[in-house]
């Protein structure tokens, strides 16, 4: 087998996600022959360092031999079931597990398969909680600026990326947008935490104007990922849940990407020390094994669809793999890889580290802002370095780091020119410095002209 028959029988027959296919006529598709640890290596032999934990799932490396064992042995015993009126040892499990895991008061778990199913469950949730205690005009949802939540219809109605979004406007129910809170919009000198205070007067504006149409403000609590990697400080969830609390509002935290000890803590939502109504988690859950997410929420919400079947208040929500005993078992050997190697501690060292190795970019002249947020660095290119001046996004310059990446043997996906790291937490310390070195001459490389 080789690349470029793969390449040519690849095009003649799939369509590949989020890709302008005209592109792969000079940009080479690569297939992937084999995983390890946190690298991907191709059919030629050639190996790439996965730095985006292929699109933020990896955890524990690729074919890692934990969890590659626990699925030996789930795949013997039972490879699926239906979760309507049947159960499974794994989903008990783990349920148990991440309630015991998660904020407090989170008491229940409802699952679906993949992330934007995930945010379709709270959204849907929290509609009919209003419907069924009888506050039928609350149907609104806030998100806030460059927010991304999904693709499916109703995530993609409460995102604000318009690269994904505008063409479909039509077919969207419309939400309410508040003002972005992240501290790369802030003013020159401004700190991040002032200026999340400063934003926040906006959202108490719309929720205090609007709470009796409201149903839930959603947000991606620290880092909204697939906005830019934007990062805010953590006062303005703790602003947002005293506001949703006192205006009688839904709070869904949408920590599908920042779950699992992304942002330094094992959920983001333990720096502002909250517990939403709604916690969404997916990609991580699973070590980037296989599609599973689920909805965490409260008693109070679990019990206002508690009823006689003939008062129709239950959630008739479900997808056909929800809660696969496969998954289950994937998120369990997961969870149980955070416990037994004391992951959120040693992450601290590594996310050292990669401050470290960035560092010397902050000085680079196409280099607006650095950012991180415990294992998730982000690096801004700009025309223009005093007044932050972006690069039209025609230049598409963050295509060219990926390109420059993948000769050297990294996978680096650019968020526009948002050049960010999100990699597996195996990562060591020798290929922190070499991703680095890649990093470094690939925004050269992308910014000399
Ligand atoms: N919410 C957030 C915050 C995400 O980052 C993503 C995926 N990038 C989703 C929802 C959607 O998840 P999925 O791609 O599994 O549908």
């Amino acid at each position: 087998m080789d690349n470029q028959a793969l390449i040519n029988r690849d095009l003649a027959c799939v369509w590949h996600p989020c890709t302008q296919m005209k592109d792969h006529e000079t940009l080479p598709l690569i297939p992937i022959k084999s995983g390890k640890g946190i690298w991907l290596e191709d059919f030629s032999g050639k190996r790439y360092i996965d730095a985006i934990s292929s699109w933020w799932v990896n955890l524990f490396g690729h074919s890692n031999p934990r969890i590659n064992k626990a699925l030996y042995e789930q795949i013997a015993t039972l490879e699926h079931v239906i979760l309507a009126g049947f159960t499974h040892q794994p989903i008990i499990e783990l349920s148990e597990q991440l309630i015991a895991l998660t904020p407090d008061n989170l008491t229940h778990c409802f699952y679906a398969d993949n992330g934007s199913a995930g945010v379709e469950v709270a959204l849907k949730m929290s509609f009919h909680y209003w419907q069924n205690i009888g506050k039928p005009q609350k149907t609104k949802f806030v998100t806030l600026q460059d927010s991304y939540h999904g693709e499916t219809l109703g995530a993609l109605a409460v995102g604000d990326v318009a690269l994904y979004k505008k063409i479909y406007a039509p077919l969207l129910m419309e939400a309410i947008t508040a003002p972005s809170p992240a501290g790369c919009y802030a003013e020159q000198g401004e700190s991040y935490e002032s200026y999340a205070r400063r934003q926040f007067s906006a959202m108490e504006q719309i929720l205090h104007a609007r709470h009796d149409e409201i149903a839930a403000v959603i947000v991606e609590p620290l880092v909204q990922c697939a906005g830019g990697m934007r990062m805010y400080h953590s006062i303005y969830l703790k602003l947002l849940r005293k506001a949703c609390d006192h205006y009688g509002v839904h709070l869904i935290a949408d920590e599908i990407a920042v779950g699992f000890g992304r942002t330094g803590t094992l959920f983001a939502c333990e720096q502002a020390e909250i517990t939403p109504d709604f916690l969404c988690l997916s990609k991580g859950l699973t070590g980037g094994y296989l599609p599973l997410s689920v909805v965490l929420t409260t008693n109070e919400i679990y019990q206002a669809f508690y009823d006689d079947y003939t008062k129709l208040t239950a959630f008739l929500h479900s997808h056909s793999y929800t809660g696969n005993p496969l998954a289950c078992r994937a998120a369990l050997a997961t969870l149980a890889i955070f416990a037994e190697d004391n992951i959120i501690n040693k992450n601290q060292s590594l996310a050292m580290m990669m401050q470290q190795a960035v560092e010397p970019l902050k000085e680079h002249p196409h280099v607006g802002e650095v950012r991180q947020q415990g294992m998730i660095v982000a690096i801004e290119m700009v025309q223009n370095k005093t007044t932050r001046q972006a690069y039209p996004w025609q230049q598409r310059r963050g295509l060219k780091v990926y390109q420059y990446g993948l000769e050297q043997g990294a996978l680096l996906r650019p968020l526009g020119n948002v050049i960010y790291w999100m990699p597996p937490y195996v990562i060591t310390p020798a290929e922190i410095a070499q991703l680095a070195q890649i990093t470094q001459a690939a925004i050269d490389y992308a910014t000399s002209d």
